[in-house]
């Protein structure tokens, strides 16, 4: 692997060397990411990567793309019968643009927005004022309960009929539990809005059965590919029918240019693996694996947000440990865990600072790891907050993590 950029460029062949190295040696407990199978690889790095096919299957604006068509009609069927579906469009480039695309399919600059707040788990394209979201739109946030730490559909519903937005939107990217659908879709009826669910988050558990799917009870449905759907980075929006033709409109010519063929190719691969018995087991063990992290860190005093979790991740709120999140981040990549700060409800803190972490299992459950290496893990990380200033017991610490890794090989086959 990578002769011949190693022959052609050694500096770019030295990253990719080190990254490698990096993914194997390190416990990636970052909840958006995931090791995608060699296929996928080999798809992205294929000829595809060549081909201009602006436009869509059957219509496009450049000849040559009979092969390419098949590939998009291919990610697009899979799509629809992955997710029970109507439509899909496998064209954004990535959950961003998914969000843009389904946005501005359904309303005009301008015009009220009501998604749930970055720092109660939410996600920048939610309307966060930086973001295009904020930018484009007059945004609301609804935000989670203070004691339960849940979403507060009730609350949630007064804030709709006070404000009437065009649109709401479910979907987080630090949200453990799972979502009342069907509270969504009567409060977006009450106010007569369009009702978009962002699942980049959970996709892979909703493909996998062990998640509700939005998609019943949605009008647009956003993804990204590459967090638990394990596929290539990428973004997707499924549609109800009467939705599906400004959602096409607006992804081509309205947002994007030429298509990423290759990784579009690569999402019909992704799609079919989902499609596996070996995915549902995947998802189910992904789910297990966070339930037992959580209460393994429960047992040891750690704080939960909303108590636990029913999906792939877990936000520990560490303030009570003596630590901010930044602290605690830096910690465990010390000893060969990473993860990210993460603000938590109601966080006394800065963004760059935060007071919690946010953990998941997608990446390592991707490694073969289970409950038992999850137990090992909640201890490591309970030890090192324990013995934060003793340089000694980090090292050991950071030895046993290394053992867990090299006990799960990753990408053996790549020298
Ligand atoms: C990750 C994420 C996105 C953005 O995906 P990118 O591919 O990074 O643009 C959008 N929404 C949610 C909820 C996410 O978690």
């Amino acid at each position: 692997m990578y002769d011949e950029v190693r022959r052609t460029d050694p500096e770019i062949a030295a990253v990719l060397e080190a990254e490698l190295g990096r993914q194997r040696d390190q416990l990636e407990m970052i909840a958006s990411e995931n090791f995608t199978s060699r296929a996928v690889m080999e798809t992205m790095g294929s000829v595809l990567t060549n081909k201009y096919a602006e436009g869509y299957p059957g219509k496009r604006y450049y000849g040559g793309c009979v092969h390419v068509d098949e590939a998009e009609m291919l990610a697009k069927k899979r799509a629809m019968a992955l997710f029970g579906a109507e439509r899909a469009n496998v064209q954004p480039h990535s959950g961003s643009t998914a969000n843009m695309t389904a946005y501005l399919s359904v309303l005009k600059p301008g015009e009220k927005i009501l998604g749930l707040s970055l720092s109660h788990g939410g996600h920048l394209t939610h309307g966060h004022p930086v973001n295009f979201s904020g930018l484009l739109f007059e945004a609301h946030h609804y935000e989670v309960d203070e004691t339960t730490e849940t979403i507060d559909y009730d609350r949630l519903r007064e804030q709709a009929l006070a404000e009437r937005p065009r649109m709401i939107v479910g979907g987080a990217s630090a949200y453990p539990r799972f979502w009342d659908y069907e509270k969504l879709r009567s409060i977006a009826d009450e106010i007569e809005a369009v009702l978009v669910f962002d699942m980049a988050h959970i996709a892979g558990l909703v493909a996998g059965g062990v998640h509700p799917s939005p998609v019943p009870h949605c009008d647009l449905v956003t993804s990204t590919t590459h967090k638990t759907l394990r596929g290539p980075r990428g973004g997707i929006v499924l549609a109800k029918k009467s939705f599906f033709k400004n959602v096409n409109k607006m992804n081509f010519p309205g947002i994007q240019g030429g298509p990423l063929m290759h990784v579009i190719a690569a999402k019909a691969v992704c799609f079919h693996e989902c499609m596996q018995d070996s995915f549902k087991t995947y998802a189910k063990n992904m789910v297990e694996n966070a339930r037992v992290l959580g209460e393994e860190l429960v047992e040891r005093g750690f704080h939960l947000v909303s108590g636990g979790t029913d999906n792939h991740l877990v936000l520990v709120n560490v303030a009570g440990k003596g630590l901010t999140g930044k602290d605690m981040e830096h910690l465990l990549e010390h000893v060969g865990i990473t993860v990210n700060k993460n603000t938590v409800p109601f966080d006394k803190e800065s963004p760059f600072v935060t007071s919690g972490v946010r953990v998941g299992t997608p990446a390592l459950t991707s490694r073969g790891m289970g409950p038992d290496e999850m137990r090992a893990i909640a201890a490591i990380m309970d030890e090192a907050v324990r013995a934060r200033e003793d340089e000694d017991a980090l090292a050991a610490l950071r030895g046993r993590a290394a053992e867990l890794s090299a006990a799960y090989p990753l990408y053996q086959e790549l020298v």
